[in-house]
Order: structure tokens, then C-alpha cells, then sequence
């Protein structure tokens, strides 16, 4: 055995464990599988325990055993991030989080909650409370950990108003726990979250978190559909602009992926009609009906307000429609189905779009979700890609690149090759004080495993442990 988890075991008092190796393999998995490159690398990730702690105590106990005996420690809300974020590359402890998840308080514009909270039960309480909502969820808004998402997720459901996680007042304060001899509980605000806000976890466990609310509204689901994709693109980014229309999400899909991929929908959706999905509040949607009708070729599809109830019955919220459910119902169909993450910046986003997806043709499938970007309405894509190679795919994006349009790859477990592909100075000096013997979420983070690692050599970093994990 790699570790000592018999002694662990001894310093875990009633925390709960798993050893059951069919429910620690589960455990030990997130949706990497997405990519088919993490699925060729990671297929064999395995931890040796799940230990799930239900208290900031317990989460304590937990690192300060682990760090005495050397055992690596991954965190762990729920798994839905697909990047292989969650998985534990050295083995080790797969701390779950997901019983650790009260909401302890909820006030004007904001809330308090523990990290294993799933999102739409925060949401639940909330507008019990007093009509209040998130501002951003993921679309996995109904299986997703805010602690997940604060680590390892980026912005969604709701970024059309507030823009992302990263941006100032999306996130008020953290608490985190170090992976020392004895762990400190340390409290951030302002500029130091930016030291452990999606680093994977790789330097501190977060125990707290309090997030920024907004007022609830009834969303409804409007499709319009055009025949032509720059139409609907030009459209969806001038709805974008008009903030009186309470929106929620604003996405675009290009013909035929919805009526061949949104299988409950596929009733409404003309196969050759491209999309513009959009949630706004119920009492914005006669006025961004009314705005359709401006633009030419606009054809109102579906809009749920006015939906008979046998038609209404089993249809998935659009926000299911958007993101990575995108890619999830295309993969759903056609395995063969693979996708990207693009930045279209201003001011050229609609001009880019259309040049990038005339050169690409069939095999790449846009989709964009419009967001506001620095205060700027631009769009993401996450387009959806006919795999053929690895090596096409490496040649996909660079065209991308070329034109313009920047990649954050999906197919990368490591933060800087997901990200910026630059060192982040802070998040790594935070986990020298914070995780000095490097125990925490091991591989994820290139600039403490190979400080020399050259971004530019053009070739995938390789955790060193990573062939003898599992
Ligand atoms: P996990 O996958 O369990 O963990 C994510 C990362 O955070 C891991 O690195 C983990 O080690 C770390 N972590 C977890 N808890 C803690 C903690 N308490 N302290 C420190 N580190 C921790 N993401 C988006 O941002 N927007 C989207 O719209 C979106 N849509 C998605 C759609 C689909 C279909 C899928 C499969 C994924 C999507 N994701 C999206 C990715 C993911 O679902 C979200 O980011 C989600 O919020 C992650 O939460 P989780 O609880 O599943 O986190």
C-alpha cells in the first residue's frame, strides 16, 4: 500500500468512510469523460478511502491525520466538474464534501451557507425565505456543490446579468481550511479570494462560503428561431444589450443540433432553424417578443408561459438546454460528439463567430452563451466538435487561436493549461503557506509540480504519479 490508511482510519473517530471499492472508484470520478483525451488519461484515477466529514471540525481532524501520515487529499462536492478536477491523481484520502451542507443563514442580497450545499436547494431555501435567488448557478444547478463550483467552476446560468465567479462581488467572503500540522482557519474577502477561487482545491478546503443574491423572479423559457446563423447571432447579442429584459441565460445553437440533440424539444424546432434560447423574467417576455418581431426572419418557436399543460409536461428548463448540457444532450446521441470552450472578444464577437464557424463547416457545431464580460456583452462558445483525432483536434483550436478567438481547453487537468496557461502567483504562493508538503488535490497545479514547465513548448504536461495512480 502506497499509504497508511489503517492509522488513519484510527484518527478518523466516527467520520464517516468507504473503502468498498466498486463506491470509491464512483467517488473518485467526475465527468472527465466529457473529453475524450481525459478519458484515455484519467480512466484509471482511483482513491484508496472516501472519508466525508459533515463539519468544519470534522474537515480539521480529517487534514491534520492526512498531513501527519503524508496522504494526499482531494476534495470533492459532488463531481460534476469536467475536467478530472475532482479526481484523485496521487490516490490518497477523496474527501467528500457532499454532507457538509447546510444553508446557516440568509439575509438582504446575500446568504451563508457550508460548501456541500448543492445549489438549488440553497435556491429552495432562499426564496422561501424572502424571494431571493443565486445570481449564477451551473447548469448543473440541480446536482451541484456551491463549494464545487466556487473551486472548480467559472460562471453560467445568470452570467448574462453578473458576469462570472471571477468578477468583483460574485463571491463575498470564504472560509479555508490549510493542510498543516495543525490547520488554520483562515477568513477571506476582496482581493485575497482570488487565492483560492478555482484552484481546484489545490491549496485549502473551503468550510464557508457567503454569496451575493438576487431578487427571485419566474423565469420563462422563449426559442426564437432564424434561418440563418449570423441573424441569430446578431439578435441574441442586441437582446443581450437591452438589461430592462430581466434575462437569465442567453444562448445560441446552430441548426440541426437542437432538433437532432433536445429530444423533448424537438417537437417545436424546425430542423434547419438556428436558436436563440433565452430566459427572462415572466414579465419580460411579451417586450422581448415584441423586440423579435424587429428583426428580420425571427420566428417565435416556444415560449413556456403559454405552454398547454400536456405540452409542458416533461420539458427540460432551457438552462438544461445551455452550457455543458449542451454537450451532455450531443453526447447523449453521438458519442462521437466532443466540445470546446472559446472567447469571442469584444467588440468582434458576432463578426468572429461568423468567420470562425464558415471556416469550420460541419465539424464544429456553434454554440455560444452570451454573458457580460467586464460590463460588455460578448459571447462564450462551447461549440460542439465531430472527433475524429487528438491531432485534429490540438489543430482545431489553434486555428481558433489564430483567428482570434482564445481556447480555456477542456481537455487539460491542470489549471494552468485549462486557464490562462500562465502561473497564477497567488494561488501558488497560498499553497506554499498553506499546503507546504503539496498534499492537496496533487497534480492539478503545473507550476508547483515543474516550476521550469515552459507554456509554450506546446506539449501536455504529465503528472509524474499519475501512471501509477489507481
Ligand atoms: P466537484 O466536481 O466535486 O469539484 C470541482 C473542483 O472543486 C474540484 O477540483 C474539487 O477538488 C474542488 N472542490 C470541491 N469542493 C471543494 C471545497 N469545499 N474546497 C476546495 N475545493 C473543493 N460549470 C460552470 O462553471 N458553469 C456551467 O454552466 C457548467 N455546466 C455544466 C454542465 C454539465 C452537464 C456538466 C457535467 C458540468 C458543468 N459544469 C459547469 C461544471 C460543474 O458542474 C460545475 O462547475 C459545478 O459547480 C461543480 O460543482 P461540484 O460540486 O460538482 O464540484
Amino acid at each position: 500500500a502506497r499509504y497508511d490508511i489503517a492509522t488513519l482510519k484510527t484518527r478518523l473517530g466516527g467520520i464517516r468512510t468507504e473503502e468498498n471499492p466498486a463506491l470509491v472508484k464512483q467517488k473518485s470520478r467526475d465527468f472527465f469523460w466529457y473529453s475524450p483525451i481525459l478519458k484515455r488519461q484519467l480512466d484509471h484515477v482511483v482513491a484508496d478511502i472516501v472519508v466525508s466529514p459533515t463539519s468544519e471540525a470534522e474537515v480539521v481532524q480529517v487534514l491534520a491525520a492526512c498531513h501527519e501520515l503524508g496522504i494526499p487529499v482531494t476534495p470533492r462536492g459532488t463531481g460534476t466538474g469536467n475536467y478530472g478536477q475532482a479526481m484523485p491523481l496521487s490516490g490518497g484520502v477523496l474527501l467528500d464534501l457532499s454532507g457538509f451542507n447546510k444553508v446557516k443563514e440568509i439575509a438582504a442580497g446575500r446568504y451563508v451557507a457550508e460548501p456541500g450545499a448543492i445549489m438549488a436547494r440553497i435556491d429552495d431555501e432562499t426564496r422561501a425565505h424572502s424571494r431571493q435567488e443565486l445570481r449564477l448557478h451551473p447548469s448543473t444547478y440541480q446536482t451541484a456543490s456551491v463549494g464545487g463550483f466556487i473551486a472548480g467552476g467559472s460562471g453560467g446560468v445568470g452570467s448574462i446579468k453578473w458576469g462570472g465567479l471571477r468578477d468583483w462581488g460574485n463571491i463575498i467572503r470564504l472560509k479555508v481550511a490549510t493542510m498543516e500540522k495543525s490547520p488554520r482557519i483562515l477568513e477571506f474577502s476582496g482581493e485575497d479570494l482570488h487565492k483560492v477561487a478555482h484552484a481546484y482545491g489545490t491549496n485549502g478546503i473551503i468550510t464557508e462560503v457567503e454569496m451575493p443574491l438576487g431578487p427571485a423572479y419566474n423565469w420563462t423559457d422563449v426559442i426564437i428561431g432564424f434561418e440563418d446563423l449570423r441573424a441569430a447571432t446578431e439578435f441574441a447579442n442586441a437582446v443581450g444589450e437591452q438589461d430592462g429584459l430581466a434575462l437569465k441565460n442567453l444562448c445560441v445553437v446552430a441548426a440541426p443540433a437542437p432538433h437532432d440533440y433536445f429530444l423533448r424539444h424537438r417537437k417545436f424546432l424546425p430542423r434547419d432553424s438556428h436558436l436563440v434560447i433565452v430566459m427572462a423574467a415572466d414579465f419580460a417576455v411579451d417586450a422581448l417578443c415584441a423586440y423579435a418581431r424587429r428583426f428580420k426572419g425571427a420566428e417565435l418557436l416556444l415560449r413556456t408561459d403559454k405552454l398547454a399543460p400536456e405540452d409542458a409536461k416533461g420539458l427540460p428548463p432551457a438552462y438544461e438546454l445551455g452550457w455543458n448540457h449542451t454537450t451532455l444532450r450531443a453526447l447523449r446521441v453521438d458519442p462521437s460528439i466532443t466540445y470546446l470552450q472559446v472567447l469571442y472578444p469584444f467588440p468582434n464577437q458576432v463578426e468572429l463567430v461568423d468567420k470562425i464557424h464558415a471556416r469550420f463547416g460541419d465539424e464544429v457545431t456553434c454554440h455560444l452563451e452570451f454573458v457580460r464580460f467586464d460590463g460588455k456583452i460578448t459571447c462564450f462558445g462551447l461549440p460542439l466538435v465531430r472527433f475524429t483525432s487528438e491531432e485534429r483536434l490540438e489543430e482545431i483550436m489553434a486555428i481558433h487561436e489564430e483567428m482570434g478567438a482564445p481556447i480555456f481547453n477542456p481537455h487539460r487537468y491542470t489549471l494552468e493549461e485549462g486557464g490562462m496557461k500562465q502561473t497564477d502567483e497567488t494561488q501558488l504562493a497560498f499553497k506554499r503557506e498553506a499546503d507546504p508538503q503539496g498534499l492537496l488535490n496533487p497534480g492539478k497545479m503545473i507550476a508547483w509540480e515543474d516550476p521550469s514547465y515552459d507554456y509554450r513548448s506546446g506539449k501536455t504536461f504529465l503528472f509524474r504519479s499519475l501512471a501509477e495512480a489507481g
